[in-house]
């Protein structure tokens, strides 16, 4: 029983040491927004390790069936991406061995990292999942790659989640989530606590007031916070999610942002706005120091941090249900990976402008294939609407062996020069 989520506990002794390291090492007016993301990440992972050890069942969920869900049940959630990606950062070959694992065993190597890992994990005994949940969406990999799970007698439960955007989806797609937590709930012998489910939420919904403010104070310029704050946003919505940690988060990193904004001060000493509308790159953290102290590039946003959500209505368990799929399928990659292209680019064009971006940098990850036509039309609508230019690297997000951290900063660099 104790060993059900081993490689949670890699992450807390890397996470643990990297946040020491931090504290004694760097002055305490510096990497403030790494140091808070550490403390509070650490935090959730000495919860989360506890409760599996005290022999609560270990649930893996796809990120866009959010961990406060799953809060209806005394459990411990474990995203099957951020898992992946939050080692892929951490340790110094990141998840190459899982991936490359699974990729023995026979599944195709150029599918999503995000999912590999965790897949490789399994497959060496390191997680030991009572049950795994996945929607129907929003890309082939998802699809190709949870039923692997089974194989390694791993109940899964999938929801059905609809293509199209409008009421009658989320009405159906709210029945779905509800189904689907009921059969977990048989799975591992608990029913489900709606709510539960309901404080969880109203954290999120204080959070997102946080976020939205934060976002407002990004359009500054010179932008008030560090370009860390992407890669940490992504790893508070994942590993935070509906818990007090994530609000100690993002009031911290308001209040900094404030402060900073008042004094016209920023971390950075910016020279060029950058805004990614796809992933950061996660195999190598330390990317975003380069980018602010070398480059003096700031990145503003990236897909986890500029595409927020509306705030679930939690006043009835009708209303709750039907936000909750409103917001599952207007997650973050979860609204731009289901859909065709003709909303993304308008509206990353106007993100564009309100940020006052100088350039756009777009990570073309390989397991994206869906994504492969946007990059070269996002290009050129940036260009002929805000005369922009927008560099295109190809790459896996969570694998260096696919584009090197050199390759992508020798191609930065080159672009950088270009536009000064
Ligand atoms: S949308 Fe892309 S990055 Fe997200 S899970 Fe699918 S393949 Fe991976």
């Amino acid at each position: 029983m104790k060993e059900k989520v081993i490689p949670y506990k890699m992450l807390l002794e890397v996470i643990s040491n990297s946040y020491e390291l931090v504290w004694r090492i760097v002055p305490e007016h510096e990497m403030q927004v790494l140091k808070m993301g550490l403390k509070n990440l650490e935090k959730c992972l000495i919860d989360y390790i506890q409760k599996a050890e005290e022999g609560l069942p270990i649930i893996g969920y796809h990120f866009a069936c959010p961990a406060e869900f799953l809060h209806c049940f005394d459990c411990v959630p474990i995203c099957i991406e951020g898992t992946s990606y939050l080692l892929a950062a951490l340790l110094p070959n990141g998840s190459e061995k899982y991936y490359d694992l699974i990729t023995h065993w026979g599944h195709p190597y150029h599918t999503c990292s995000s999912q590999k890992g965790v897949m490789g994990m399994v497959l060496d005994d390191l997680f030991k999942f009572d049950v795994i949940t996945t929607p129907t969406a929003p890309c082939d990999n998802t699809y190709a790659s949870y039923p692997f799970f089974k194989y390694k007698d791993i109940p899964l439960v999938i929801t059905d989640m609809p293509f199209i955007r409008e009421e009658k989806s989320y009405e159906f797609y709210a029945e779905q989530i509800k189904i689907g937590l009921s059969e977990i709930g048989k799975i591992i012998g608990q029913e489900p606590d709606f709510d539960k489910i309901k404080k969880s939420l109203e954290i999120e919904n204080q959070s997102l007031k946080l976020e939205f403010e934060l976002f407002e104070l990004k359009k500054a310029t010179p932008c008030p916070l560090e370009s860390m704050i992407n890669p940490m946003s992504a790893a508070a919505a994942v590993f935070m999610a509906g818990r007090p940690e994530k609000l100690d988060f993002y009031e911290n990193m308001l209040a900094l942002a404030k402060k900073r904004y008042k004094k016209k001060e920023s971390p950075i000493e910016e020279r060029i706005r950058s805004i990614w509308p796809y992933m950061t790159i996660f195999f190598d953290l330390a990317l975003c120091e380069w980018l602010d102290r070398e480059i003096k590039m700031s990145v503003l946003l990236d897909i986890f941090s500029y595409n927020l959500y509306d705030p679930v209505d939690t006043s009835s368990e009708d209303k709750m249900f039907n936000d909750m799929a409103r917001k599952s399928m207007n997650f973050p990659m979860i609204k731009q990976s289901i859909d065709f292209y003709d909303d993304f680019i308008p509206e990353f064009i106007n993100t564009t402008k309100e940020f006052k971006a100088d350039c756009g940098i777009f990570t073309s990850h390989i397991g994206c294939k869906q994504f492969g036509s946007i990059p070269q039309l996002l290009r050129e609508a940036l260009r002929d609407e805000l005369g922009i230019p927008l560099l295109i690297i190809d790459i896996d997000v969570g694998d260096k062996r696919f584009a090197s951290i050199k390759t992508v900063k020798d191609k930065i660099r080159m672009f950088a020069n270009t536009l000064l």
